[in-house]
């Protein structure tokens, strides 16, 4: 048996056979091309086509005899699509004009094909769409001899990945993903945020342990200790299984009995509790798992795979008609798109790449730069604030006159609408996220503007700290407990209280129950988290007294040290958790 040590990210056991997955280039690289080298995309094209059809036709020969006419007609008509002079116009079309490279432009073109098809009433070209999706896969693979089998999804095991991209793990079943392993990527990094979200147990920040594992080795991982034992040892195993067996018990019993309950102290002060989400499927579940509304939808996820024009007004306005309706009359908060940073699109790829892009072009500052993207956007929102309640918020404001200029969008927007008799909600409120220090200094000159604030400690430790969040390195400077970042919060807090408008905690720092009475004590009366953490959420609150949980924060800001004041939280801590919920 051999035990390593990483970063939890996502808490709970998960044991089973080792799936590797293979670094970046394994997908559909989403390289944009320049135009020097279209004509070599092109060229690479016409070879992968040439290719695909030679190994069709030696599949072919094995039925020559006529042994089996029907799968000779297969590989027939396959040899026929590949050999459609409309098919290699449309991907060369693709290269030319999008200045996609070869992979994706056989990728759109394919799965558009494949769409179409699908959605036909005739049976016999319906049924096409498989082949199109065989012959996809043949030339995907000769595009590119990297991509891995594409069944390492459908089976069951633990994922050891070098690094995964948000929409990869999104992409995951959790009754199949037993648990993560990722070399690359901290707590609050968008596949950390994910994972938990999903409830697979995770850990990052292991270096090469794709090289240190073999496929369909078994593992156990502890998501909670961030601890990955390899082959372990039959009393470790049995240990394991144990320890997961109760923990299955207390999550059941904690979510049945906890979700519903009202989140309040134990003297009565109300704290509203809501959920993250990055897709909408995810209301049904953050509302089982108890969350009043939702306090950050991430919209940026809907346009991660497309091209500008790609992104389209209606297909947003539907999405968000689709969450109201799963709503039914609770409040969802819509953050308008925070594209760039870890948060590539073709389309941000297409406007160039950026020496440093977490300090570059990215969120609202991206929404400034190509208008008719935030217009329409906005314009969808509104449209859809007629037919429930939605909330509008701004991220990464670092200055004044960003919510300035989004405020002049949006007032625009109100009046085209008013002059086509199209509704909306007038008085829809408007907030932004507070993730930036310079937004901090300025609180009060924001407040004037907005109607509630909401913090985002991932990016507000990353930027205060200068610590990239996704960094494995520096993951153990990345730390909320740092003296600069509670009073960074009791700053905002003061601010928000004396504009009388609301705060809340929406960074991953709101879900960590390490904080809960440190934010409850600071002021905090709103907190959305990710939605599988709300029951022991919950649990925690409901046994805090606010009076005691002030006193405790006022004595923690008196603190200098980051590592006093973790140490001070943790033996408070100690006293206050409920059994289960204390670290095994
Ligand atoms: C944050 O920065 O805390 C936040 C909630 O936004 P995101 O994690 O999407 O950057
Ligand atoms: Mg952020």
């Amino acid at each position: 048996m051999k035990v390593l040590k990483g970063l939890p990210v996502s808490p709970g056991i998960g044991m089973g056979k080792v799936i590797l997955l293979q670094p970046e280039k394994r997908h559909i690289p989403l390289r944009p091309i320049t135009a020097k080298e279209i004509p070599a995309e092109e060229l690479k094209y016409r070879k992968a086509v040439d290719k695909t059809i030679a190994q069709i036709e030696a599949l072919g020969t094995r039925f020559a005899d006529g042994t089996d006419i029907k799968y000779k007609a297969i590989f027939e008509a396959h040899i026929a699509i590949l050999s459609d002079p409309t098919l290699h116009k449309k991907v060369c079309d693709r290269i030319k004009k999008h200045k996609d490279n070869a992979s994706r432009a056989v990728y759109k073109t394919l799965q558009e094909l494949i769409q179409t098809l699908s959605a036909l009433d005739d049976e016999y070209l319906s049924h096409r769409a498989p082949d199109i999706a065989d012959i996809e896969k043949r030339l995907l693979n000769n595009l590119d001899s990297k991509r891995p089998a594409k069944n390492n999804r459908r089976r069951s095991g633990v994922v050891v990945a070098k690094g995964l991209e948000p929409s990869q793990t999104a992409s995951m079943d959790p009754k199949m993903i037993l648990g993560l392993v990722v070399e690359t990527g901290g707590p609050t990094s968008h596949t950390a945020i994910m994972s938990r979200a999903l409830k697979i147990p995770a850990l990052v920040g292991i270096s090469n342990i794709t090289e240190e594992l073999k496929e369909n080795q078994f593992i156990i991982i502890d998501g909670s200790k961030g601890v990955v034992f390899i082959d372990p040892t039959p009393s470790v195993l049995e240990q394991y299984r144990k320890k997961k067996r109760y923990a299955d018990r207390i999550s059941k019993r904690n979510l049945k009995e906890d979700a519903m309950l009202p989140c309040e102290t134990f003297d009565g002060r109300q704290i509203h509790i809501s959920a993250n989400i990055e897709f909408i499927s995810e209301i049904d579940n953050a509302i089982t798992y108890g969350a009043q509304d939702i306090g950050l939808y991430r919209t940026e996820f809907l346009i991660l795979d497309k091209h500008i024009d790609e992104i389209c007004e209606e297909e947003q306005y539907q999405n968000y008609i689709k969450a109201i309706k799963s709503l039914n009359g609770k409040r969802l908060c819509i953050r308008t798109f925070d594209l760039g940073a870890d948060k590539q699109s073709p389309f941000t790829a297409s406007l160039g790449i950026e020496d440093n892009p977490f300090l570059g072009c990215r969120s609202i500052r991206l929404c400034i730069e190509q208008p008719n993207l935030f217009k329409q956007q906005l314009r969808a929102i509104l449209r859809a604030s007629a037919s429930g309640p939605i909330d509008l918020m701004i991220p990464m404001i670092s200055r004044k006159s960003e919510i300035l200029f989004a405020k002049k969008i949006i007032n625009e927007i109100k009046k085209e609408l008013k002059s086509k008799k199209v509704k909306f909600d007038e008085n829809i409120r408007i907030g932004i996220m507070m993730e930036v220090p310079s937004a901090v200094y300025i609180a009060e000159d924001l407040a004037e503007e907005v109607d509630f604030f909401s913090i985002g400690t991932n990016d507000l430790i990353q930027y205060s700290l200068a610590v990239d969040r996704g960094n494995q390195r520096v993951a153990h400077m990345y730390t909320p407990h740092h003296p600069a970042i509670l009073r960074m919060i009791k700053d905002i807090v003061i601010a928000a209280n004396k504009f009388n408008i609301d705060v809340c905690v929406c960074g991953e720092m709101g879900g960590d129950i390490t904080y809960t009475q440190l934010l409850i004590g600071l002021g905090l009366k709103h907190l959305s988290v990710t939605y599988s953490t709300i029951p022991q959420i919950k649990k925690i609150i409901r046994s805090l007294n606010f009076y005691e949980s002030r006193a405790f924060a006022d004595e923690l800001l008196r603190i200098h040290h980051g590592e006093l004041i973790l140490e001070r939280i943790i033996e408070k801590n100690k006293k206050i958790f409920p059994k289960e919920l204390q670290a095994s």
